[in-house]
């Protein structure tokens, strides 16, 4: 006979880990923004002239409008902080050693905000509308991914 569980903490479980690997390619667009990262270390988007809008990291087609994009226009490394978040335990709830702040920058001629880690100075406090700036690996350093970005380093010393 089968016991009806009412509380779902109740339920027998027993822990265990099951492990998947998978790949994910970039696509056209996204190619060419990691390729442009690695080798020339600006942040390429693309502009949809018909909704005004300007897309980072670079889309194949627009997602208002559904046109045909390329990878056409350079932006940031500049931007404004739009919004963060500041977190405190791992994605295991285990506590962070520092806390980790990450946020969605303007980047500088776009639209589309960019999440990225928000990298905090003393000096600099993380606040929306902060001015911020791209942090990236040294040249040699960089393999064409989303981790050649460091972070985004707050501004206080430009105005914008
Ligand atoms: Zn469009």
């Amino acid at each position: 006979m089968l016991e009806k569980i009412t509380d779902p903490r109740d339920v027998r479980r027993w822990d265990g880990g099951m492990p998947v690997a998978h790949r994910y390619t970039p696509g056209v667009a996204g190619e060419v923004f990691f390729t442009a990262l690695r080798d020339r270390g600006v942040f390429v988007g693309s502009r949809c002239d018909a909704c005004a809008y300007t897309y980072v990291p670079a889309r194949s087609f627009c997602e208002r409008c559904f046109a045909e994009l390329a990878a056409d226009v350079e932006v940031g490394p500049g931007g404004v902080l739009r919004s963060f978040t500041i977190g405190f335990v791992d994605g295991d709830g285990r506590p962070l050693a520092e806390p980790d702040t990450v946020g969605l920058v303007q980047l500088d001629g776009a639209d589309a905000v960019f999440l990225h880690r928000i990298v905090a100075t003393d000096d600099d406090p993380v606040e929306i509308g902060a001015r911020v700036e791209a942090v990236l690996r040294p040249d040699r350093e960089r393999t064409g991914s989303i981790a050649d970005v460091v972070g985004f380093r707050v501004r206080t010393d430009v105005t914008g």
